[in-house]
């Protein structure tokens, strides 16, 4: 992709004094490694920039390089908004609306700073002076790199920039299996390892770290699934007890629902988990073909994300909230038996 106003947008970015670089709640691996690579560049650049995401993320993200300078605003609320409201540059990477930000909402809606997003998810909101906005890109992360290729800075790319991108296409792409997954795609990837991104040892770093409560994670899960063939339909539910059982960790759950999509016609996989603390239950659905499970979770979950992936939640029970996802698939019958 080319960032077709980028010329418009290389004054603001020179001029900047103060940049702050933001992402979602619950950063993932495309929120993080963007956001890192980012800040990355621009120290290349000999532009300042401070790393803000809303909360903690998981342990297999803690190794990435710079990971340490990362600031997390639960933690110290009134000096980190300070930080955000003296910015004259924020990036919103990974997101294209301030609800998806938790806590940061209020604040970014306050800033007056100049807005740029670089985001991959759908119907963007339009909050950024600058929005680099394009749904067909595996993630974030691959239109950080297309964002240095069309400032012509490629050569600003080191190791530890091309590791960083390289967690998030990785991570957002399921290691390049999804859609979204291009020829160039892999003509980055394959360019951020001949900058020096270690692919056996990334691949390692993130998904070879499981503790042993995990994997019981994963069976109780697994446990738990159930098949709605009719509706090509399968879903998994973990109880606050179940995850209080294993000393629940952030990231425990990552990847579960595509156990459920892997099996033999299924179309739509829901993963439903209860959060006591926030009192809902966080929802995330997967699909395969045309189905869109974003349009799902906006109707019906308060959520969103892409065609095949997207999050929602629901303030019902988790006994309730799943009768509730059964009672709606009905209305989706012909599209999900169209799809085998
Ligand atoms: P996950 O199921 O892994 O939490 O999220 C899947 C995808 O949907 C991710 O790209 C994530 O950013 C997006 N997503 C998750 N929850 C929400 C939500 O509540 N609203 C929107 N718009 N996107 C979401
Ligand atoms: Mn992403």
């Amino acid at each position: 992709m080319t960032f077709n106003n980028i010329k418009d947008f290389k004054p603001t970015l020179k001029a900047s004094k103060n940049i702050v670089i933001t992402t979602h709640k619950n950063p993932d691996g495309d929120a993080i490694g963007s956001s890192l690579a980012l800040h990355l560049f621009l120290n290349q650049l000999g532009l300042k920039s401070t790393v803000i995401v809303p909360n903690d993320y998981p342990e297999f993200l803690k190794w990435l390089p710079e990971e340490s300078s990362v600031l997390k605003f639960e933690d110290n609320k009134s000096e980190f908004e300070t930080l955000v409201l003296d910015a004259d540059l924020i990036f919103a990477l990974d997101y294209n609306a301030f609800h998806r930000t938790g806590d940061l909402e209020s604040v970014l809606e306050k800033s007056t700073a100049k807005k740029v997003m670089i985001d991959h998810h759908q119907q963007p909101d339009n909050f950024a002076e600058f929005t680099f906005s394009n749904p067909e890109m595996s993630s974030t992360c691959e239109m950080i790199y297309h964002f240095i290729e069309s400032l012509n800075e490629l050569k600003q790319i080191n190791s530890e920039i091309a590791t960083c991108i390289y967690v998030g296409i990785m991570t957002d792409t399921g290691s390049f299996r999804y859609r979204s997954t291009t020829a160039t795609t892999h003509h980055v990837i394959a360019e951020l390892i001949n900058k020096g991104a270690d692919n056996t040892k990334i691949h390692n770093s993130v998904f070879d770290a499981n503790s042993f409560n995990k994997l019981q994670i994963l069976g109780t899960a697994l446990k738990n699934l159930n098949i709605l063939p009719e509706f090509n339909t399968a879903y998994i539910s973990l109880s606050q007890k179940e995850l209080n059982e294993f000393d629940y960790k952030k990231g425990d759950t990552e990847g579960v629902v595509n156990y459920a999509l892997s099996i033999n016609n299924c179309v739509l996989a829901a993963i439903f988990i209860e959060d006591e603390k926030n009192n809902i239950i966080k929802i995330s659905f997967r699909s395969k073909g045309d189905f869109s499970v974003n349009e799902l979770s906006r109707k019906h979950f308060e959520g969103g994300g892409h065609n095949n992936a997207a999050g929602g939640k629901s303030n019902d029970s988790l006994e309730n909230t799943i009768d509730r996802f059964i009672s709606i698939l009905p209305e989706y019958k012909t599209a999900l038996q169209n799809e085998v």
